[in-house]
């Protein structure tokens, strides 16, 4: 290198340096450089990157499969969840004992009998007693819904098997469900209080696939247990067209399912620990139970992805959020919530200390809107929080919302809670049917969710105010 040259280069750099003293000046008036927008920015970069939610459901779905509360699935599904965490570093790894009952499908068959023979496809409600071994035989009575079924007099269905012919509307937010799944839940009840001898179901479900949706119902103790079916989309439509003939419908229905003693599950937790706040806990939830066909990609696998890959990805920041990140896999929701009521006792101390709950358990969708109920003080950071993911499509909502079912039992505690619900429009096509399964899942809509779900967990991590506590519940709901 010769002096010349070194004398340019000596006086380029000092134009450049006068140059980065300047700047700060030149932009003094535009917005303060904010590390957090940063912060952020760079997650939703990496997550959109990153295959880890994908490779971690591939791993749930291909190597345990179904994990059905009770089953041999679950509790390989529970060492396979401690695992997966120790694996990806995640600190306090461990399985916390939840008590779940044990119910066995067994096997499920229908046909209409007369005036037109036809086999039906279709599958037991969970929680379902079984039939006789040569099943049950009897004419179908058809209702449009429970307020029908209620308002029968109970002469016209004894000896019936009622069949709630209510149909799901498909919708974004999912709603449609929550308006359908009473038949499931209650028509069971309802039905044996007039003195039906079964009932089947229209599905809740969407589309026009011929899988059955199952789910769980329950019984009053009071009265007779009588077995409960789901009738396929399709199946549902043949039967009803079959009704609309004018003749009786004779139907058999068999059922062998039944429930033995209770089993033990877990909740499994791993943590992402907290630089400052180490005891302020942001709660990150799904649940780790699906029911006991398809392999539970959609329901909830895809949540269990979702929040672990969010939590591991934080963990990976140079350096770690104010709060602890705790992922929490919750045991049993499908039937009965046993692993959020078991985590609520079990963490009842702690519970004034949780900074944040969120659940992810509305399937693999894309996200779509972010929603919360904190502090009204907080107010601002949920503005904040809802810049942030409006680059993702996602935009904030004002609805009332509970968090997800297995954040309902901390209402009382006044967790602050947020909601990041996905599309839910294709959900309910696949939802608790033989067909949720990987192939169901878009891995970019994956990753779309882990950057989202990664702008909140972050947020709620790193900023110094508090989002809580939030507003009381009343207790109707
Ligand atoms: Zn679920
Ligand atoms: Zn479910």
């Amino acid at each position: 290198m010769s002096n010349r040259t070194y004398h340019a280069g000596a006086s380029s750099l000092v134009i450049l340096l006068a140059a980065l003293l300047l700047l700060p000046a030149a932009f003094a008036a535009g917005p303060e450089p904010d590390p957090l927008t940063d912060t952020v920015a760079a997650l939703q970069r990496d997550a959109l990157a990153s295959s880890r939610a994908w490779e971690v459901l591939e791993s749930l779905t291909v190597e345990v499969g179904h994990r059905f509360t009770g089953s041999s699935g679950d509790r390989a599904a529970v060492a396979w969840a401690e695992r997966t965490l120790r694996e990806l570093g995640f600190e306090n790894v461990h399985a916390e004992p939840v008590t779940v009952p044990h119910w066995v499908r067994g096997e499920a068959s229908g046909e209409t009998l007369s005036p037109f023979p036809q086999a039906m496809e279709l599958i037991a409600l969970g929680g379902s007693v079984g039939t006789p071994e040569e099943g049950i035989s009897a004419e179908v009575l058809e209702v449009g819904s429970l307020a029908e079924l209620e308002f029968l007099p109970d002469e016209q269905v004894r000896g019936k098997i009622v069949f709630i012919n209510e149909r799901m509307e498909r919708t974004r937010d999912g709603s449609g469900y929550g308006t359908t799944v009473a038949i499931r839940g209650r028509g069971p009840v309802l039905a044996a209080g007039k003195g039906a001898v079964a009932v089947l179901i229209r599905s809740v479900g969407t589309g026009p696939q011929r899988f059955p949706h199952t789910g769980g119902t329950h019984y009053d103790d009071e009265l007779p247990k009588i077995p409960a079916a789901a009738l396929a989309i399709p199946d549902a439509d043949v039967l009803e067209a079959q009704l609309r003939h004018g003749e009786p419908v004779r139907f058999r229905l068999r059922l062998t399912s039944r429930t033995l003693p209770d089993a033990t599950s877990a909740n499994v937790i791993g943590e992402i620990r907290g630089r400052e706040r180490p005891d302020e806990i942001v709660l990150l939830g799904a649940h780790l139970d699906s029911w006991d066909v398809g392999t539970g990609a959609v329901d909830d696998g895809a949540g269990c992805a979702i929040v672990t890959a969010t939590a591991r990805l934080i963990g990976d920041l140079p350096r770690h959020p104010r709060r602890t990140l705790r992922v929490v896999l919750f045991a049993n929701e499908e039937f009965g919530l046993s692993g959020a009521r078991a985590y609520a006792e079990a963490h009842a101390e702690e519970l004034p200390r949780h900074a944040l709950a969120v659940e992810s358990d509305l399937g693999a969708g894309p996200p779509w809107r972010f929603g919360t109920r904190w502090a009204p003080e907080a107010r601002p950071v949920a503005e904040r929080i809802a810049a942030w993911l409006e680059p993702l499509g996602v935009e904030l909502f004002e609805d009332e919302i509970h968090g997800g079912a297995d954040l309902i039992p901390l209402a009382p505690a006044r967790v602050p809670v947020a909601e990041l619900p996905q599309d839910a429009s294709r959900y309910f096509d696949v939802h608790h049917t033989a067909n949720d399964t990987l192939t169901q899942v878009d891995p970019k809509d994956l990753a779309k969710n882990v950057a989202a779900y990664a702008t909140l967990a972050y947020a709620a991590a790193e900023i110094p105010e508090s989002l809580g506590p939030a507003p009381e519940v009343e207790r109707s709901r």
